[in-house]
């Protein structure tokens, strides 16, 4: 946003919180408005306005509440971290049509964010000849983790706390005969690569 948008996003968010008007009175009278004024469109300047506007109105309905904020002073920083993710997401979701048609973008979720893994008992069973491919149960379900995607869509999300790195997780992926064959041949690679003897599946 330019400066006249940015002029426009602070009246209209002091007008929601209107305990900010004192605020930056205090603030006038101790000669520090101006840089904390200029800080913030910093702060904003590569923000949509439109973006920034929303935000302020979901907080002035309470749709939405800023979590970090300990004062007025931490709005900006906070309300650009969601519109950062408000823009990432469109991004996303804007190339997901081609031709009009919608198509998926990350094999691996299927664009909703997160994907499953092989829990570590599942590796060591397959490391140990004694994982039971029939049971289904016990592997997606009970065995697996949920961790965030890769992707985009992954990346916005702050939950589950674990993120998937195919460097040390295999995918359930499918839940079919072809994720058993993934972890047969990721646990193969892990044991070539360390020796047998060293090889030792550790919690993620
Ligand atoms: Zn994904």
């Amino acid at each position: 946003m330019i400066e006249a948008e940015f002029n426009s996003w602070l009246e209209a968010h002091m007008a929601a919180f209107p305990g900010m008007i004192s605020w930056a009175e205090k603030l006038k009278k101790l000669g520090h408005w101006n840089a904390v004024r200029s800080s913030w469109l910093r702060v904003m300047g590569d923000v949509e306005v439109n973006d920034a506007l929303r935000v302020t109105e979901d907080l002035a309905r309470g749709d939405m509440a800023i979590k970090n904020a300990k004062s007025f002073g931490d709005h900006a920083r906070e309300i650009r971290a969601v519109c950062k993710g408000m823009a990432s997401r469109r991004k996303h979701h804007s190339r997901k049509m081609i031709d009009g048609q919608p198509t998926i973008g990350c094999l691996e979720c299927q664009d909703c964010g997160v994907t499953s893994i092989f829990s570590v008992d599942s590796m060591r069973d397959e490391a140990n000849g004694t994982l039971d491919r029939n049971d289904w149960y016990l592997h997606t379900r009970a065995r697996s983790l949920a961790v965030r995607c890769t992707c985009e869509e992954g990346q916005c999300r702050t939950f589950p706390p674990l993120q998937f790195d195919p460097a040390k997780m295999v995918s359930t992926r499918g839940m079919s005969a072809e994720a058993f064959d993934r972890l047969a041949d990721f646990i193969a690679e892990w044991k070539r690569r360390v020796g047998e003897r060293l090889f030792q599946p550790t919690e993620f």
